[in-house]
């Protein structure tokens, strides 16, 4: 599984590092790190939770690809 980042929608919430803070990275200033994300099998499900939590949709699950 794929998580897309959308960096310009992000508004450093941090409810996705909340979720899956071992999947997502944010920056100093509680931003998103960008660059999609390929995520191991066994976090899966936090990760979708994350990506799901996000209140600007700035994270995209991709579930048939592979990381760019
Ligand atoms: S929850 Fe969304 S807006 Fe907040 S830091 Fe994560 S990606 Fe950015």
């Amino acid at each position: 599984m794929i998580v897309r980042v959308l960096r310009e929608k992000c508004q450093g919430h941090a409810r996705c590092w909340a979720q899956a803070p071992d999947v997502f990275v944010l920056d100093d200033e509680g931003y998103i790190t960008p660059g999609d994300i390929a995520v191991p099998e066994d976090q899966e499900r936090a990760a979708w939770r994350g990506a799901k939590s996000c209140p600007e949709r700035a994270l995209v699950i991709d579930d048939g690809a592979t990381a760019a």
